[in-house]
């Protein structure tokens, strides 16, 4: 077998090699019937059985009942930003937003277009390296919705708590976190995200919504961007992205045998808290978000020169170790520890920083 690779690309992540081996174990040919989940009708009693296990896997690992709807749907994370104030805001009612990055600041670019935004934190200023306590945000009681991002893909940071919010529902973009540590869903209205980092491969995204919710949509919203449309058809209205689905369930069976998502929470801090107290511990390495907020998914660092991180980026991908370059827009390294990563891919890049710092320094 050609040398270990470990991908550290910021999404499509990585997934564990167990679940690409179930996948391509029944690629061609699934359970017995002789053709593959790709080739199988959506409205097959086949498929029906993946999308009841992948919906009760998620409700089991949230601790959600039939209050909540657990929805498959296309277009992004990113379609989510425009679909959640098209269908959740209401008239003469500001919307709440926390411009905790740049995905955050792009769904408020979007609710803008349906009504009034109260940008309640910007972290903007700070180049969006701290989060600081939700709990000083100002949300008025009569907001339509308070909507954060617990996990900023780009700069490297992740809410630790939300704000108090009283009975304003509140709306999370989970894209780059989700299902990485316990989700107290009594705190949520909706969740969602884009399965490509934490939970399967792109091409389908996760909404859960508390069902009530949604009466709020208005019959001018088209029918395929109302959330009702989707809970009444069980994500089944039109074609699904039913191989996509197919994989979050694979990936759901897979968090339920690592523990659930405590079991989930133990393996993520194993591997941010070896990476940050060897990042802590160089004078070489140094990370750019705030101790306090940074993320256990993204790990954002730089080392003492730009000519220095184009030479590491070169050696680790020789190494072996894929990704680590930053977002375009804050340069430096970045190393996306999502769901699908071992440990034992954080441990042989702790050795390659090792040895890179002794040479280089
Ligand atoms: C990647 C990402 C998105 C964008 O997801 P798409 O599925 O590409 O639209 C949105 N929000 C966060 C936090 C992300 O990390």
């Amino acid at each position: 077998m050609a040398k270990k690779i470990y991908n550290f690309k910021p999404g499509p992540a990585t997934l564990p090699d167990e679940v690409m081996q179930k996948a391509q174990d029944e690629f061609t040919d699934y359970q017995g019937q002789g053709y593959g989940i790709a080739e199988e009708s959506h409205r097959s009693k086949t498929f029906q059985e993946i999308m009841d296990k992948t919906q009760n896997n998620i409700r089991e690992l949230l601790g959600i009942g039939d209050d909540y709807a657990v929805l498959f749907l296309q277009g992004g994370a990113s379609l989510q930003f425009s679909m959640l104030p098209m269908n959740l805001m209401l008239d003469g009612k500001p919307a709440c937003y926390a411009d905790t990055g740049s995905w955050a600041s792009k769904a408020i670019k979007e609710a803008k277009l349906f009504g009034d935004v109260n940008v309640v934190y910007s972290g903007k200023e700070k180049n969006y390296s701290e989060i600081g306590d939700p709990h000083s945000w100002q949300i008025p009681a009569d907001a339509s919705y308070c909507y954060v991002c617990t996990n900023n893909t780009i700069f490297g940071t992740q809410l630790r708590s939300l704000p108090d919010t009283g009975n304003v529902p509140v709306i999370a973009d989970m894209s780059s976190d989700i299902f990485s540590r316990p989700i107290n869903m009594d705190n949520y209205d909706v969740i969602f995200a884009g399965a490509q980092k934490n939970l399967g491969p792109a091409g389908v995204t996760l909404v859960v919504m508390r069902k009530d919710l949604a009466e709020r949509t208005k019959d001018t919203v088209p029918t395929m961007l109302a959330y009702p449309t989707h809970i009444e058809k069980n994500s089944l209205f039109n074609t699904p992205p039913t191989f996509a689905i197919y994989m979050v369930g694979l990936m759901t069976d897979w968090i339920k045998k690592q523990g659930g998502l405590e079991g989930m929470e133990k393996l993520t801090n194993a591997k941010s808290n070896s990476l940050y107290e060897y990042i802590d511990s160089s004078s070489f390495y140094t990370g750019t978000a705030e101790p306090a907020d940074r993320s256990t998914m993204n790990v954002c660092l730089r080392l003492p020169t730009e000519e220095l991180e184009q030479k590491f980026l070169k050696e680790s991908e020789e190494a072996g170790l894929l990704g680590l370059k930053g977002h375009r827009s804050v340069g430096g390294i970045r190393v996306s520890i999502y769901n699908g990563m071992p440990l034992q891919g954080v441990e042989k890049l702790i050795d390659f920083m090792s040895e890179f710092e002794k040479a280089n320094s």
